[in-house]
């Protein structure tokens, strides 16, 4: 008897486990990857300017979900967008889309998609000083942007790879595989992070251009970068994609500190902004702590110490309970070691914190379905899909549920809706094998 018939027949005895299930799915999210989700194999060489906007139309929100979501704090997302406009009107491409966001991530970055789709981590922000540091970290974002540095990017990897971080939520948030990879975590953040040095460069000389034009004392880029100086040497351990994806940080650091003593002398009798980058993002900074366990909980988790990082994620709830953040890391890290029943409560306070973030329902459905509630998985299934729409998973997923049910006919169309999308994997099979059975097909 093949696999797939044994686990059908499980199935249909309701006893398929969570593994068996995530077995199923991880084959056919490796097979997923091969073909890039954005059309032409060669969309990256010389995007058109539609075709940046439509990558990140396409990957931005997943890959925005993944990093936990934009913090939900209106001032302060508000905050960002206004540093942001000032720069980006005084850049070479005002007229793309732009827009700015604090995510919820624990780790050191920022990162913006071709069509100007940013996300500033709140690992990050809670370091900086003031808004001159924080316009220089954006005007180098804009950087990229402004010199189409993804356009030029050869070949199609990075398109691929960001395509794959959508794929690979299943297995981050049900904790087999991905989940220790924190390569695979940090996602496209890293592949949008990890530019050539030649183009690093231009992005740090473009944005110190930009926050002076913006009214910024060009001694902001320099405080920046001595930040990340600092922190490298501080912490070479960390989770601190900035530096490990914009590397040779003293030389640039030197070129900043260069520019700014010389062509920009002028512009640094100019306020930085202290004052007011401190009230603005005083809300983040207050959970500072948190923040910091986290941090050191998910490098924990990528070394496979579960109960550190455990120990870490409870420090973090006890300090703020209502952190969306600290409880999907909980959830994840105690679904990693196979605790689903304490793992669902975690998932589920975070749906309740934030109704409106996808990743936090998929893991609730996903746990239900380990859990023989059918229903339960359904409805959070569902929900994820209508927050975040074009997951195959998700519609094989809940094609799993709706089987569970005994709704064999909407089972049918999940399963005929999985394999429009692809064909190969384990989860395809299935699908075919119960399409075969019901006699949808013969
Ligand atoms: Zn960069």
């Amino acid at each position: 008897m093949s696999q797939h018939q044994s686990l059908a027949d499980n199935l249909l005895r309701n006893s398929i486990t969570r593994r068996q299930m995530l077995w199923l799915l991880g084959a056919s999210a490796l097979s997923g990857c091969a073909s890039s989700p954005v059309g032409s194999g060669s969309i990256l060489v010389g995007m058109s300017e539609d075709e940046e906007k439509a990558v990140d139309q396409k990957v931005a929100p997943q890959q925005f979900s993944q990093d936990l979501g934009a913090v939900q704090d209106a001032p302060i997302n508000q905050y960002l967008t206004e540093v942001g406009q000032r720069l980006h009107s005084k850049s070479h491409r005002p007229q793309m889309p732009y827009s700015y966001r604090v995510l919820n991530a624990n780790y050191v970055n920022a990162y913006t998609f071709p069509g100007g789709a940013m996300g500033v981590t709140r690992g990050i922000l809670v370091d900086l000083d003031n808004e001159a540091e924080l316009a220089a970290l954006l005007g180098h974002e804009l950087g990229h942007v402004n010199a189409r540095h993804a356009a030029q990017r050869q070949g199609t990897a990075m398109v691929t790879q960001v395509a794959m971080t959508g794929v690979n939520i299943i297995g981050a948030v049900a904790g087999v595989g991905s989940l220790t990879d924190i390569g695979t975590q940090l996602g496209a953040s890293v592949l949008l992070a990890s530019y050539s040095r030649d183009n690093e460069r231009e992005a740090d000389s473009l944005g110190q251009e930009y926050m002076v034009r913006a009214g910024y004392p060009a001694s902001g880029m320099v405080g920046l970068q001595q930040l990340l100086v600092d922190q490298q040497k501080e912490s070479p351990g960390m989770l601190k994609t900035m530096f490990s994806t914009h590397p040779m940080s003293s030389e640039r650091r030197d070129t900043a500190r260069q520019l700014a003593e010389s062509k920009y002398a002028a512009s640094n009798t100019r306020d930085a902004g202290r004052d007011r980058f401190l009230d603005n993002t005083a809300s983040l900074r207050r959970i500072k702590p948190t923040i910091d366990a986290c941090q050191k909980g998910e490098v924990a988790m990528a070394g496979k110490a579960y109960g550190k990082a455990e120990e870490q994620f409870r420090t973090a709830l006890k300090a703020t309970p209502r952190d969306y953040a600290a409880n999907v890391l909980m959830a994840k890290c105690l679904s990693v070691q196979d605790k689903d029943a304490q793992a669902m409560e975690y998932a589920q306070t975070a749906t309740k914190i934030y109704p409106q973030e996808a990743q936090a329902q998929k893991m609730v459905g996903i746990l239900a379905l380990g859990q023989k509630d059918p229903a339960k998985a359904y409805e959070h299934l569902d929900r994820y899909d209508r927050l975040m729409p074009g997951d195959a998973g998700v519609t094989f997923l809940k094609g799993v549920s709706l089987e569970g049910l005994g709704r064999q006919q909407e089972a049918a169309n999940q399963y005929a809706a999985y394999l429009k999308r692809t064909q190969k994997g384990k989860a395809a099979e299935y699908s075919y094998s119960r399409l075969q059975s019901w006699g949808y097909v013969k």
